[in-house]
């Protein structure tokens, strides 16, 4: 008989299980904190299960994580992990460091490839496999947490791999997963979903009442450039993704965060930034900037660092909070928009 994976499992799925084997309530609890609290991954470990009770669970059932195929890290301290599922579908998480802050940030893939073929993302180029699972999802914060400890990371990041508001269902679920007290205990507040912009999913993060911040991969300051690296743009204007995206700062009292990544010649002149400040007008935000990473196959250039600089000039006084993002990991390949699950990179 094949067995089923528990990994991804919810707290009221657990206790459907339990009832299932005839086990009261705080069994389903008990298991669930051994998961995802206490990263044990063998019934054997659970030591307050009974041991008939474990015998039981493991002819049924197992706990399987995504596997680590291979592991690089940046002379900056970026370490990229690629990730091998079930099916041998392979993604990418990120593990962060920044010095300033002294804050590490696990980004997190969505999805295996992409369907919306932004052509600046290494991930885009790759087509669409398919959607993740919860366990999926929430193994890759589980596989980094086991490797270096409870305090590998301090902030999750969806924007690995995919569009998480593709996969509304699992992404919100794994959420739910990260943020319990008896799970793995990240606030909130320390969970962002960044979105290329899928107004359908904005609304509905809108109306979950769900604390996780809010990013906008923006890249452009109108339609017609947008739709040219974000062929999204075309199911969703700007005009429609913005009113969502205020919407979700007034509803839950947030600044929202746009990403804006400067490509010389075609977003990155004085004018882009006047038409950026004015797109974003009323809008509470916080404008992070960062410099085009290039991908093999890719035709856009990467803009000097005056470039950069002046055009945070123009648009500091206009829009209420810019920063210049730097890029972490560009020689592996895991900076942003680089991910692409190239297999043997060790
Ligand atoms: S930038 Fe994000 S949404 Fe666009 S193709 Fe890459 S992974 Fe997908």
């Amino acid at each position: 008989m094949k067995k089923t994976n528990l990994c991804g499992l919810t707290r009221d799925e657990f206790e459907r299980l339990m009832e299932d084997v005839g086990e009261k309530p705080f069994r389903a609890r008990q298991l669930y904190k051994w998961i995802y609290k206490n990263r044990v991954f063998a019934f054997r470990g659970m030591s307050d299960l009974r041991r008939d009770l474990r015998l039981r669970l493991q002819e049924k059932y197992y706990i399987g994580l995504p596997q680590i195929a291979a592991r690089q890290k940046s002379s900056d301290g970026t370490e990229k992990f690629l990730l091998e599922l079930e099916d041998k579908n392979v993604i990418e998480s990120v593990l962060i460091e920044d010095e300033s802050s002294g804050r590490t940030t696990l980004c997190i893939s969505s999805q295996s490839g992409c369907p919306l073929g932004c052509t600046f993302c290494a991930t885009g180029a790759l087509g669409f496999n398919r959607n993740l699972t919860v366990g999926e999802i929430i193994g890759q914060p589980l596989v980094i947490r086991d490797l270096y400890g409870e305090g590998a990371f301090d902030n999750i990041v969806f924007m690995g791999m995919g569009e998480p508001l593709l996969n509304y269902a699992a992404v919100m679920t794994a959420i739910d997963i990260m943020t319990d007290s008896l799970g793995l205990m990240v606030g909130a507040r320390k969970i962002t979903i960044s979105t290329a912009g899928v107004t359908s999913g904005i609304r509905k993060l809108t109306a979950s009442g769900s604390k996780v911040n809010l990013a906008l991969s923006l890249n452009a300051p109108d339609d017609a450039r947008r739709r040219r690296i974000m062929p999204v743009t075309k199911k969703y204007p700007l005009a429609g993704v913005l009113e969502a995206v205020g919407r979700w700062t007034e509803v839950h009292k947030r600044r929202v965060t746009f990403e804006y990544i400067l490509f010389a010649g075609f977003n990155d002149g004085e004018q882009d930034a006047l038409a950026l400040a004015a797109l974003v007008r009323g809008i509470p935000c916080k404008i992070n900037l960062l410099a085009y990473n290039p991908i093999e196959g890719g035709d856009g250039q990467r803009p000097g660092d005056v470039v950069v600089d002046r055009f945070a000039q123009t648009l500091y006084p206009r829009a209420p909070a810019v920063t210049i993002r730097k890029s972490r990991g560009r020689d592996i390949d895991a900076a942003c928009g680089q991910l692409a699950g190239r297999k043997g990179y060790l």
